[in-house]
C-alpha cells in the first residue's frame, strides 16, 4: 500500500511521496505529513554493519514508497558518493564522554548536504514518473547553509532552476562567497535588505499566490522548493539519526535496544523533527535536547506552550538559526492535534495574525520527549573554547550552541544516558567567533586570513570547500528589498 502525505491544514489535500516532493509546500499552505508511521524493521545486530547508503536506502524505501528500488538506488548511489570527503560520509567522533555525529562533510560542509545532495535526484526522478514536461523552479529562502547547498546539488540539472533569497547582513563572509561564486546557467543569487524571516515569508507567500502560479503554468514552469519543508529534505535527515545509532551499537557504546539522547542545534526545526520522525519509527530515543541560540522562541515554547515570535531578532554568530518562525513545527503541531488540520490551522492562524499561538493542556503534555534551552553569544564562544581546550576539538559555532546546552542538561538532570551531539557544521565555515574565542581576543581579519589562522590553531586541514572560495569568481550582485522578491523572480524567469 502506498504511504499517503497529507496537507496540516487540509487533510483532503492528499499525495503520495513522490507527488509531495515535486510541490513542496501544500498549496494550502500547509506541510505534506506521512498518514501513518510506516514499518522500518530496525535490526540492530544487522544495521551496525550497515553502511550510510543501506541506512538511507532502508529508511527512504519506507517513507517514499511510491519510488521503485531501482529509483531508491540511483538516488542513493548519485548523492552519497565521492564528493563527501569521508567514506563514511557521517562519522560519529567521541568527544569527552559524549558523541558528535559529523554531518559536515558534503559539498559545502554543513549539514544540509545531507538531504540537498540528495534532494535534486529524488525531484528530478519524481518529475520523470509523472510525466512532468514543465521546467522545475526551486525557491529557496537561506539562513546561510541551505542555499549553498541547494545550489550545489541543481547547478545545471536538467529541467530546473533555482533561485536563492538571503539576508544581506545576515550571513557569514564564507557562505557568502560560497553562494556569489556559485556557477550554472540556471542558478539565480539574489540577497535582500531584510532578515531571513522575511525573505522565508516572501518565498511562502510566491507559493502561495494563485495569479503568480497560473502565470508560471502559462511560461510551463512550476515552482518548488528545496526548503526544508519538503518532506525531500526530511525524510533523508531520519537516515542519520538512525545511522548514529547503528554506529553506537557496532562499537558496544550502547547495546540494541538502549535509548539515547540527541541534542540538536535548532532553527527551523527541520532537524530534529527528523529524529522525532526517526523515534516515530522505532528508535530508541530517550530525549531530543532542542538547541537555541538567543533567538530562543523555541526554548520558551517547550517550556510554556506558548510560540510567541514577537520578540527582539538577533544576529548571532550561528545564524543559521537566526529564526523566529520555525516552519517545521507546524507538523509536530498537527501531530499534537491527533492529527487535526482544523486545530493546526487555527493555530497557524493565529500566529500569521497576531504572531502568537498557545497550545492546549493535552497538546503540551505530549511533549515530554523534548527538552529544551538556549546559549548566549558569551556561553558559545565558551564552549567553543572549553571542548578545544579539553578534547583538542573544534565545534563551530552551532555545534557549540548543542554543546553548551547538553552542559545545562547535564548540570540540570544528571541524566546519564548516551548523548549524540549533531554537528551541524565546520568550524571553517564560521572561522571569525571560532579564532576569537580560542585565541581569547577580537580579531576582525578577512575571514579568509581567519581560516588560515583556524588552520594553524586547529590542525586540521583546510576543507576544499573553502580553499577553493579563495580565487573563485563572484558571479552574482543583485539585490532587492525584501518587498520586491516576487518582481526579481518574474524578472529572472521573464514571465509577462
Ligand atoms: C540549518 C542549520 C541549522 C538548523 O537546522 P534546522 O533544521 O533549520 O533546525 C543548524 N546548524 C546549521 C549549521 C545549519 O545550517
Amino acid at each position: 500500500m502506498t504511504l499517503i502525505y497529507q496537507s496540516t491544514r487540509d487533510k483532503s489535500n492528499q499525495v503520495t511521496a513522490s507527488q509531495a516532493i515535486l510541490q513542496g509546500l501544500a498549496t494550502d499552505g500547509g506541510l505534506y505529513v506521512p498518514i501513518k508511521t510506516p514499518d522500518v524493521a530496525l535490526d540492530f545486530d544487522k544495521l551496525k554493519n550497515a553502511t550510510y547508503q543501506e541506512v538511507a536506502t532502508l529508511v527512504l524505501s519506507a517513507f517514499l514508497d511510491d519510488f521503485t528500488p531501482d529509483e531508491i538506488a540511483y538516488c542513493v548511489a548519485q548523492a552519497y558518493d565521492s564528493k563527501f570527503d569521508n567514506a563514511t560520509i557521517a562519522p560519529l567522533v567521541k568527544v569527552d564522554s559524549r558523541y558528535n555525529l559529523e554531518l559536515f562533510h558534503g559539498n559545502t560542509i554543513a549539514f544540509k548536504d545531507m538531504a540537498l545532495s540528495i534532494l535534486p535526484y529524488l525531484m528530478t526522478t519524481a518529475a520523470k514518473k509523472h510525466g512532468v514536461d514543465r521546467e522545475i523552479v526551486i525557491l529557496t529562502a537561506t539562513s546561510g547553509d541551505t542555499g549553498k547547498a541547494a545550489m550545489a546539488g541543481f547547478a545545471d540539472v536538467p529541467g530546473t532552476k533555482i533561485v536563492v533569497f538571503y539576508p544581506k547582513d545576515g550571513v557569514s563572509k564564507i557562505q557568502e562567497r560560497q553562494m556569489t561564486t556559485q556557477a550554472g546557467d540556471n542558478v539565480k543569487v539574489i540577497a535582500i535588505d531584510g532578515n531571513f524571516d522575511n525573505a522565508q515569508t516572501n518565498v511562502k507567500a510566491m507559493f502561495n499566490n494563485e495569479k503568480l502560479r497560473e502565470k508560471m503554468a502559462a511560461n510551463n514552469k512550476q515552482f518548488s522548493s528545496a526548503n526544508s519543508m519538503n518532506i525531500g529534505r526530511l525524510v533523508p535527515q531520519i537516515a542519520y539519526y538512525v545511522y548514529a545509532y547503528a554506529q553506537l551499537v557496532k562499537t558496544g557504546a550502547i547495546a540494541a535496544g538502549e535509548k539515547i539522547n540527541f541534542t540538536v542545534p535548532t532553527g527551523n526545526f527541520g532537524n530534529i523533527l527528523a529524529g522525532y520522525y526517526a523515534s516515530k519509527i522505532g528508535l530508541p530515543v530517550n530525549k531530543l535536547i532542542c538547541a537555541s541560540n538567543e533567538n530562543n522562541v523555541l526554548t520558551d515554547f517547550f517550556r510554556t506552550g506558548t510560540y510567541d515570535k514577537n520578540r527582539d531578532f538577533f544576529v548571532t554568530t550561528s545564524p543559521s538559526m537566526d529564526i523566529l518562525v520555525s516552519s517545521n513545527l507546524e507538523r509536530l503541531i498537527f501531530h499534537l492535534t491527533g492529527d487535526s488540520d482544523a486545530a493546526t490551522s487555527e493555530l497557524m492562524a493565529a500566529l500569521n495574525a497576531k504572531g502568537e499561538y498557545k497550545i492546549t493542556p493535552e497538546m503540551f503534555d505530549q511533549l515530554g520527549q523534548f527538552y529544551a534551552d538556549f546559549a548566549t553569544e558569551q556561553e558559545i564562544s565558551s564552549e567553543i573554547t572549553a571542548v578545544f581546550d579539553k578534547n583538542s576539538y573544534v565545534e563551530d559555532p552551532h555545534t557549540a550552541v548543542a554543546s553548551a546546552v547538553y552542559k545545562k542538561y547535564l548540570t540540570e538532570t544528571s541524566d546519564t544516558t548516551q548523548t549524540v551531539i549533531i554537528s551541524t557544521a565546520s568550524p571553517y565555515k564560521f572561522p571569525q567567533v571560532v579564532v576569537e574565542s580560542l585565541s581569547g581576543k577580537k580579531d576582525e581579519s578577512d575571514d579568509f586570513d581567519l581560516v588560515k589562522k583556524l588552520e594553524n590553531i586547529s590542525g586540521t586541514p583546510l576543507p576544499k570547500a573553502v580553499s577553493e572560495l579563495f580565487d573563485a569568481t563572484v558571479r552574482h550582485h543583485t539585490v532587492v528589498a525584501a518587498a520586491d522578491m516576487e518582481k526579481a523572480v518574474s524578472d529572472y524567469l521573464n514571465l509577462d
